[in-house]
C-alpha cells in the first residue's frame, strides 16, 4: 500500500466513552507521531460512536475518522475489517496501532492479510528507528521468558499494543482537531456472524485490570478458603484478587482471575505475590507493576529476584499480621 505521513490508532469505545486502551494507545501515538513531525488520527468504528470525536481530540489525535453505521452496533468480524480497511486505504498511514484486546487481536492479523502487510502482535514497547524511521516493535518471546525487536519494511506497519504497556496523556479539552465521517458503504449479506446473546462478566469490587492494588496468590494458598483470607485483604486494601495458573485450575479462583501469559496482564501500583514462585510466564502479566511484595517460604523462588521488599516465610502466619496492620493504618 503506498504510505502516508501519519499515525493512525484504532480506538476502542465502551459504554459511551473512549475505553482506557483507546487512551493508552493514543498518549503512545502522539508521542511517535511527533518524534516523525507526523499527523495523528483516530479511528472510531461504531453505532453511536461520533460524539466521541472530541474526546479522541483531547487525548492527542489531530485527525478523527468516523464510521457510524447501525450494522456497527455490535462487534463482528466481518464488518468492522471492512470499515478499517475503507479507512487505512484512505488515509494510509505510515502505522496502524490496535489494543490487544479480543477485538484487536482479532482485526489486526486479518487487516494486515487484506492490506499486503504484517502486523506484529502483543507489542510491549513501540519506539521509531532514528536512521530507518521505521517502527520498532518490542513484544515477549519463548513464553515470556525474552523479549524481541522487530521491524517491517510494509506499510502500513501494524502493531497491536498490550494494556497499561503506556500512559495516557491528561486530556487537552482546549486541542483542536478534523472529524471525518466516512461511508463504511456495508452490504448486510456480507456480515456472516450474528451477535445472538451477551452476557456481563459478574465481578465484585473492583476490575481486576484497573485496581491499583492486587494481591496475586499461588499454589501455595492451598484451597479456596485460602483465597477468601486474601479476598478479605483485598477489600482493606481496596484492591483485587488474581491467581497464577495452578488455583485457577484447582478451582479455587475463577479462570477469569488467572494473571499471565494465558491471563490478565496487570500494572498496578502494588502487586503483593503470596506464596506463588514467581514462573516467567506469571511475571508476563505482572511485571508493569510498580512494586512488587513477596511472601514465600522459599528464599529461592524467583519472586524474590522481582520483588522490591520479601517477606520469607509461611503465608498463614505472615498474612494475619499484615492484615491487622493494615486494618490499624486504614482505622487511622
Ligand atoms: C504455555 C504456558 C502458559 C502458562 N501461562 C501461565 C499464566 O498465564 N499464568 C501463570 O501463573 N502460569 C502460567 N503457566 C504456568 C507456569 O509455568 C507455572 O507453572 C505457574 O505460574 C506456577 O504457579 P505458582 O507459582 O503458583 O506455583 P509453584 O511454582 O508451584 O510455586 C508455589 C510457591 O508457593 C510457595 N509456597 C508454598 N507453600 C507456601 C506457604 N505456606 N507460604 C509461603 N509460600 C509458600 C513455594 O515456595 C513456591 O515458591 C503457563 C505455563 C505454560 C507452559
Amino acid at each position: 500500500m503506498a504510505e502516508g505521513k501519519s499515525i493512525i490508532v484504532h480506538c476502542e469505545a465502551s459504554e459511551g466513552k473512549l475505553a482506557t486502551i483507546a487512551t493508552e494507545l493514543l498518549g503512545c501515538g502522539r508521542k511517535l507521531a511527533d518524534e516523525l513531525g507526523q499527523e495523528l488520527g483516530a479511528v472510531l468504528v461504531g453505532s453511536g460512536v461520533g460524539s466521541l470525536a472530541k474526546e479522541a481530540i483531547s487525548f492527542g489525535a489531530d485527525r478523527v475518522y468516523v464510521v457510524d453505521d447501525r450494522l456497527l452496533k455490535d462487534y463482528q468480524t466481518d464488518s468492522y475489517v471492512s470499515a478499517l480497511e475503507k479507512v487505512i486505504k484512505q488515509a494510509t498511514p505510515q502505522i496502524l496501532l490496535l489494543g490487544q484486546t479480543s477485538i484487536g487481536r482479532d482485526l489486526a492479523p486479518r487487516l494486515a492479510f487484506r492490506l499486503e502487510t504484517v502486523a506484529s502482535m502483543d507489542c510491549v514497547q513501540l519506539a521509531i528507528d532514528t536512521t530507518s524511521k521505521r517502527l520498532l516493535m518490542t513484544k515477549p518471546v519463548f513464553g515470556g521468558n525474552a523479549q524481541a525487536i522487530f521491524t517491517s519494511e510494509s506499510s502500513p506497519q501494524i502493531a497491536t499494543v498490550r494494556a497499561k504497556a503506556f500512559s495516557p496523556l491528561a486530556p487537552d479539552t482546549s486541542r483542536k482537531g478534523e472529524v471525518i465521517s466516512i461511508d463504511a458503504a456495508l452490504d448486510p449479506s456480507a456480515i456472516r456472524a450474528k451477535v445472538l446473546k451477551k452476557v456481563a462478566e459478574e465481578v465484585e469490587g473492583i476490575k481486576l485490570e484497573d485496581a491499583e492494588i492486587v494481591i496475586g496468590g499461588g499454589r501455595g494458598i492451598g484451597s479456596a478458603d485460602g483465597f477468601k483470607q486474601l479476598e478479605e485483604l483485598a477489600k482493606l486494601l481496596k484492591g483485587a484478587v488474581g491467581a497464577s495458573r495452578p488455583p485457577c485450575d484447582n478451582g479455587w479462583i475463577p479462570d477469569p482471575l488467572l494473571i499471565g501469559l494465558t491471563g490478565k496482564i496487570v500494572a498496578p501500583d502494588l502487586y503483593i505475590a503470596i506464596a506463588l514462585s514467581g514462573s516467567s510466564q506469571h511475571m508476563t502479566g505482572c511485571s508493569g507493576a510498580k512494586t512488587i511484595i513477596a511472601i514465600n517460604k522459599d528464599p529461592e523462588a524467583n519472586i524474590f529476584r522481582e520483588a522490591r521488599f520479601g517477606v520469607v516465610g509461611d503465608w498463614k502466619k505472615i498474612l494475619p499480621a499484615f492484615a491487622d496492620k493494615v486494618k490499624e493504618l486504614v482505622a487511622g
